[in-house]
C-alpha cells in the first residue's frame, strides 16, 4: 500500500515493539516524532484496587511480582503470526499471538479486573502500528463490547484499548459503533461466531462526521466475523478505510 497519509504523535518506545512488523512490512527508518497529545491517565477503579489488594499482581509466566508480567516472559512474548486481513479490512495489525504469558494478561485483564495491562498492550498496539508504516487514521475507533457484558465488567475493554492508542498517534478516539445483540462472541457455538456480531453505527452520528481513515480497535481476533462486520457497517456508513488494531490474534482458530 501506497504510503500518503501525514503522521502525527510520537513513537512510543516503552512496549514491546515486534522485531518484524505483523503485516509483514519492512520498518521503515525512524522518522521524526511529533509531541503527541497528552492523554488524561485514568485512575484505578474501585474493583482495580480491590483486585489489586486481594491478588497480588505475579506474572503469570513465571510467578515473579510483576504486573503485567516480568520483564524476561515480556521479551519472550510470541509475535503474532502473519494472516490476511478479514473482508473490508485494509490491513490488519497485531502484536502478539494470542497465547502463552500475552493470552494470560489479556484474560486477567478482561476477566479479573486487572486492567493494569491495559495501557501496556495499547502501547504495544501503538508501536505495533507505527511499525506498519501505514498512513495516519483520521480517528480510532472499537468494536463495543456487549452491553451485559460491559455492565458486568464494568469496563469496555476495547474502548479502553482504543483511547490508550489514540492517544499515542495522537488522533481522537470516537465511538463510532454500537452493539445491539446481548450475547458476546465468547461461548457462541462456531457458526454464530463465523456471523459476527449485530453491531450498528452509533445512532445521531452526523453523515460529515465519519471520518474517511479509521482504525478499529479490539483486544482479541480469532475468527475475524467481528472485525467483519464492524469495517461493513463502517464502510456503509461511507468510510474509506478500516485498517484493524487488535492485541493479538490467532488467525485460523474456529
Ligand atoms: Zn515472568
Amino acid at each position: 500500500m501506497a504510503v500518503t497519509g501525514r503522521r502525527y504523535g510520537a513513537r512510543v518506545p516503552a512496549a514491546p515493539v515486534p522485531a518484524t512488523p505483523a503485516t509483514g512490512r519492512v520498518a521503515p527508518p525512524a522518522r521524526p516524532a511529533r509531541p503527541s497529545r497528552p492523554s488524561r491517565p485514568s485512575r484505578p477503579s474501585c474493583r482495580e484496587l480491590v483486585a489489586a489488594l486481594v491478588l497480588p499482581a505475579r506474572c503469570p509466566g513465571c510467578g515473579v511480582p510483576a504486573e503485567p508480567a516480568c520483564r524476561d516472559c515480556l521479551a519472550a512474548v510470541p509475535r503474532a503470526p502473519a494472516a490476511p486481513p478479514p473482508p473490508g479490512i485494509d490491513d490488519w495489525i497485531a502484536p502478539f499471538a494470542y497465547r502463552g504469558v500475552v493470552r494470560e494478561v489479556i484474560t486477567r485483564a478482561k476477566y479479573r479486573d486487572r486492567h493494569a495491562a491495559l495501557p501496556w498492550l495499547a502501547r504495544a498496539m501503538a508501536g505495533a502500528w507505527w511499525a506498519a508504516d501505514l498512513p495516519a487514521p483520521d480517528a480510532v475507533t472499537w468494536v463495543p463490547a456487549a452491553p451485559a457484558r460491559r455492565r458486568a465488567r464494568g469496563v469496555d475493554h476495547a474502548r479502553r484499548l482504543a483511547t490508550g492508542v489514540a492517544g499515542a498517534l495522537g488522533v481522537p478516539a470516537v465511538a463510532l459503533l454500537v452493539r445491539r445483540d446481548p450475547q458476546t462472541q465468547t461461548g457462541r457455538g462456531l457458526d454464530d461466531r463465523r456471523r459476527g456480531p449485530d453491531v450498528v453505527l452509533r445512532a445521531g452520528l452526523a453523515r460529515r462526521a465519519v471520518p474517511g481513515r479509521v482504525l478499529l480497535v479490539d483486544d482479541v481476533a480469532t475468527t475475524g466475523a467481528t472485525l467483519r462486520v464492524c469495517a461493513g457497517v463502517l464502510r456503509g456508513a461511507g468510510v474509506a478505510s478500516v485498517v484493524a488494531c487488535t492485541a493479538a490474534r490467532t488467525p485460523g482458530r474456529g
